[in-house]
């Protein structure tokens, strides 16, 4: 086994080729746009296909393109988390517990297996304080029915071999939280939509958003792609990293920055298999358990942001740099002293959307009648995107959500709005 140091790190980095195993989705793709079509998805990521899942059931005639493949741009590189407690509001619980059972749900539905796996999740507490925030959660957990309990380091190191007991106080154990496979998830979605007749059209650009003037507003009429022109009164920017090119296009800025986010996928581990995933806030850190192998990511506080991201950035991936990643391999290293030994597999390094407040831009644009948002979900896009598909689907057939989702909409787009 190779110890890991930044140089052995960096060394190995260069003699490697990636090995993230790369499938895509099983389903065909028609060549032609339709003239006419009661609402468009602009973006094939999982935010997208959840969408044309969640229109298709409530019978709206819905179209999703995609500019290159199904999944091709942030979603295929994603990690697959699904914790129900990782964001401490009751809106966002409510849509985290919504997606694990629209995901639950989906094969039955469907015929296609998602790829979901409920190995369950533990939430370490190095500090007095996160412990305290971890008896919150557990209180609001059982408000939700969510299966938790408050446990010792031992017994969390009975759950996960690789955890050191001696380095944290106490955790936090959710036994049914897991991950899901990215491309599986977007095959049953797809497969869900197009039975009830959704369309998805791959290898088509959205290029242009029209609209007409309507009192002080605007409404959508239609719009132009590289295979011809959909009249439409309805347009989600479902575009991922891409939302806020999409949005100029109506001369419309939003709070969206991409930035890179990545983790790295180590040797083999015989003895984690089926084991839970770890969050550990206090050091920002996630690791995911891949069949015998520990994917380790992180949020850094000097993220590399990205000015633009390239329309053909398909299937890509950034090489990690590792001055960068390397504070995420210390901190693992204090709670699983296995880091100290272990060889570094592959890395994947993508491109994620992220907004000030940590919260994705979800509903209706205040000037531009009939333009919806999709986007911005902060690195938790798996996670949270079936809940808010489902609301937002409620929304444009409705005319608004069943949950007050104020906090996803108003304020950022709003303020956007206003400030221009
Ligand atoms: C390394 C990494 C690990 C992650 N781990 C997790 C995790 O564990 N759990 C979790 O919940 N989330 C995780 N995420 C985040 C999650 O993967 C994303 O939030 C999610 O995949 C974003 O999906 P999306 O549909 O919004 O964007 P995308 O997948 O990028 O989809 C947008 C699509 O829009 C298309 N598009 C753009 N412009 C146009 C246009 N003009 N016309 C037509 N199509 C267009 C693009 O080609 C793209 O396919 C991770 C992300 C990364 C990078």
């Amino acid at each position: 086994m190779l110890r890991i140091s930044t140089a052995s790190f960096l060394k190995r980095q260069f003699k490697r080729k990636n090995l993230r195993k790369l499938t895509k989705c099983d389903f065909s793709s028609s060549n032609q746009v339709p003239t006419q079509a009661d609402v468009v998805v602009i973006g094939g990521g999982v935010a997208g296909c959840n969408l044309l899942y969640q229109l298709s059931k409530r019978g709206i005639q819905a179209v999703l393109l995609e500019q290159g493949k199904l999944t091709n741009g942030t979603t295929w590189h994603t990690d697959g988390l699904l914790w129900r407690l990782s964001r401490p509001s009751d809106v966002d619980i409510t849509l985290l517990e919504a997606s694990k059972n629209i995901y639950l749900g989906l094969e039955q539905d469907t015929g296609v297996d998602p790829g979901l796996v409920q190995h369950g999740g533990i939430f370490i507490a190095r500090k007095d304080e996160r412990l305290e925030e971890y008896k919150r959660l557990h209180t609001f957990a059982h408000y939700f029915d969510i299966d938790t309990q408050i446990i010792s380091p031992s017994d969390a190191a009975k759950l996960s071999p690789i955890l050191d007991p001696t380095k944290f106080i106490a955790a936090l154990y959710s036994p049914q939280d897991g991950h899901i496979d990215p491309t599986m998830l977007c095959s049953s979605l797809v497969k869900g939509a197009t039975k009830r007749g959704a369309q998805v059209i791959e290898n088509c650009r959205l290029t242009n958003i029209l609209t007409e003037p309507v009192a002080n507003m605007r409404k959508i009429t239609g719009i132009e792609t590289s295979l011809g022109k959909i009249k439409t009164g309805c347009v989600v920017n479902s575009a991922g990293v891409w939302s806020r090119d999409v949005s100029l296009m109506l001369g419309l800025d939003i709070p969206l920055v991409p930035m890179k986010h990545a983790y790295i996928v180590t040797d083999s581990v015989p003895e984690v298999r089926s084991t839970p995933n770890i969050r550990d806030h206090d050091g920002n850190l996630y690791i995911k358990i891949q069949g015998d192998s520990i994917n380790l990511g992180g949020y850094e506080i000097n993220p590399e942001i990205l000015k633009e991201v390239a329309q053909d950035f398909s299937f890509a991936q950034y090489e990690l740099d590792m001055s960068i990643f390397e504070v995420h391999l210390e901190r693992a290293k204090e709670i699983c002293p296995i880091f100290n030994t272990i060889g570094i597999k592959s890395t994947v390094c993508g491109p994620e959307s992220f907004t000030p407040d940590h919260k994705p831009l979800i509903g209706e644009d205040p000037k531009v009648l009939g333009l919806f948002y999709n986007c911005g979900y902060n690195s938790g896009g798996m996670q949270l995107s079936g809940g808010c598909a489902e609301q937002l689907a409620i929304w444009i057939a409705t005319g608004g959500p069943e949950i007050q989702m104020f906090n996803l909409r108003h304020k950022k787009i709003q303020q956007t709005a206003t400030n221009r």
